[in-house]
């Protein structure tokens, strides 16, 4: 099956008119958009058996057949896989190449270990008495069972036994379980679930083949979210949840909605709008970037509105402009996400405000503006800093030169200027000392990079932390992004001996873990710093009412930079105690 393209397949799936193919074997009848009848497979006489052709696929609400119109041949007619695609190519008229001498893909059996593990698992869901804990879950949430069933939603249940002793009998070896990310070796040689007490969602390649699992714990636990591993057939930074779906209505609706989690993509898709995916628990990657592109030409982000939904929400447009899409944000109300929002307002008011999303370098300019940084010249000077990084993504030409065009006119500086600084020949405009090339400042940022350059896990975690923009120290600011965005080779001389320095001082023997802490800690008071700041520049031109209240907020603040961060100094403050 590795012999035709995967082009082609996907090519014949979407000519492929399921309702017109399944209906040769089944008697359907519409209902609504889906198609019902007698399920063929467990010889029903009821329409408890589903044809979805927005998605593609089938479903039988008694004996849980489901699949896309391969997987029906498949288990219809007893073919393989090749011959079924080929089967549904003769009929749709595309021709395929015959087949090569080489052999059977050797990574069949990962596909069919993780393949039988997700219909176990969706057993337990439906029918295991130790898996009320998830349905009540869920339906906690206002998801109804029925809904998600069709999806293959799953459950882990908390022992080790069950999952083994079922693979076992399925005749599962535990040298595939393991290549397939579904067990983990412990120190002692043994073998244990990798998923236990969790609620899974499968996640499927961009063949429809379930090849790994996001999974929820269920009450308390860490983490909340477990992803497989990276496998042979799974790699997490090449993949978006739902996209084996979401594909097809990305090139009708002509746009792709981003979300953060597997809920909103369930929920948004839910409600009918199916042109929605999500990063698998990380920042959005480069790889899925380009995986969007090759099904849309048009973004729009949908991400909480809190800070660290802002901070998600720019990180991963810079990487979608870098692929040359456009990208637009659209603005939940504070405190919703997007399952809330489709739960109370539907799919009308999720449509209102996609149609209401701007394009990202606005939205920058928005939020910049409403936090009055255009107002004064530096305010001036640390909006641009914050606007560059989203001009300097923009890869197609004219969105570039519009971006310079907006921001010069939001920041009141020339544009020749603004552009000679966004291609990086000049410091027209920025003020800062030649940074020496030996005497590195011992801080925070420091600690922050010698751990990035350990590499794995903490070159994640130090990016889920920190944003370029928080680095003050500039060449500090130049290694961070120029590692997190993995173009060391792309930076400047001064910068380039700072990240040569710091990659030849390491960690020293110092706990990762402590320096983590201290350092995020650190940055995060920081940045409660800055917002004392801001209010502190603010209150002079505001009323006698809105100071009172301002005053309010800064104690708030700095009760907190105080209670949270004792080991943070403010004596870098100048007037003691807020407010006073
Ligand atoms: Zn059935």
């Amino acid at each position: 099956m590795s012999l035709i393209p995967d082009d082609v397949i996907e090519q014949v799936r979407e000519t492929a008119d399921i309702v017109g193919i399944i209906g040769e074997h089944v008697e359907l009848k519409r209902t609504g958009t889906d198609f019902r009848g007698p399920c063929p497979f467990h010889g029903g006489t009821h329409r408890n058996f589903a044809v979805i052709p927005r998605k593609g696929m089938f479903y039988c609400f008694v004996c849980h057949a489901g699949g896309d119109v391969f997987t029906f041949f498949m288990k219809k007619l007893g073919m393989d896989y090749p011959t079924a695609v080929r089967e549904v190519a003769r009929r749709v008229g595309i021709t395929i190449p015959e087949r090569g001498p080489s052999g059977p893909d050797p990574r069949d059996p990962l596909y069919s270990a993780v393949a039988v593990a997700a219909d176990w698992f969706a057993r337990q869901l439906r029918e295991s008495p130790e898996a009320e804990v998830a349905r009540q879950y869920l339906a906690s949430r206002h998801f109804e069972l029925d809904m998600l069933l069709p999806l293959g939603l799953g459950y882990a249940p908390r022992g080790g036994s069950a999952f083994l002793d079922a693979m076992k009998g399925l005749g599962l070896r535990d040298d595939v379980l393991l290549e397939a990310g579904l067990v983990a070796k412990r120190e002692d040689g043994t073998v244990v679930p990798r998923f236990r007490g969790r609620l899974l969602f499968p996640i499927h390649d961009l063949r429809a083949r379930a090849v790994a699992f996001g999974g929820r714990i269920l009450g308390d636990g860490e983490p909340k979210y477990l992803n497989s591993p990276d496998t042979p057939i799974f790699h997490k930074g090449q993949l978006l949840y739902n996209l084996h779906v979401a594909k097809h209505a990305m090139r009708k609706a002509e746009r792709a909605i981003l979300v953060e989690g597997y809920f909103d993509v369930l929920r948004v898709s839910l409600a009918g709008i199916e042109e929605v995916v999500a990063p698998l628990g990380t920042g959005l990657t480069a790889e899925q970037a380009q995986l969007v592109k090759r099904h849309t030409a048009h973004v729009i982000l949908l991400y909480d509105s809190d800070d660290a939904g802002l901070r998600a929400t720019f990180r991963a447009g810079d990487e979608l402009l870098r692929q040359g899409l456009r990208v637009s944000v659209a603005t939940l109300p504070v405190g919703e996400d997007p399952d809330t929002l489709v739960q109370r307002h539907g799919a009308t008011g999720l449509e209102a405000l996609l149609k209401d999303a701007v394009d990202i370098l606005e939205r920058k300019v928005q939020i910049l503006e409403r936090k009055g940084f255009f107002g004064t010249l530096p305010g001036r000077r640390r909006a641009l800093d914050r606007l560059l990084p989203t001009i300097r993504a923009a890869k197609d030409p004219i969105t570039r030169e519009l971006y310079i065009s907006r921001a010069a006119e939001a920041a009141g500086v020339r544009k020749d200027v603004l552009e000679r600084e966004v291609v990086g020949t000049t410091s027209t405009i920025l003020h800062r000392p030649p940074p020496s090339s030996t005497v590195l400042p011992s801080n925070a940022e420091k600690a922050l990079l010698l751990l990035l350059l350990e590499g794995e896990p903490w070159c994640s975690r130090v990016t889920e932390a920190v944003d370029p923009e928080e680095f003050e120290f500039a060449p500090y600011r130049a290694v961070f992004e120029s590692v997190a965005d993995d173009a060391v080779l792309a930076l400047d001389d001064t910068s380039a001996r700072a990240y040569e320095h710091l990659k030849a001082e390491g960690l020293g023997g110092r706990d990762p873990n402590e320096m983590y802490e201290v350092a995020v800690n650190w940055m995060e008071a920081r940045r409660l710093e800055r917002e004392l700041q801001r209010l502190d520049d603010q209150l002079p031109f505001e009323s006698p009412e809105r100071q009172a209240s301002l005053i309010a907020e800064k104690r708030r603040v700095f009760d907190e930079l105080r209670k949270r961060y004792p080991r943070y100094k403010i004596a870098a403050r100048r007037r003691g105690a807020p407010g006073t």
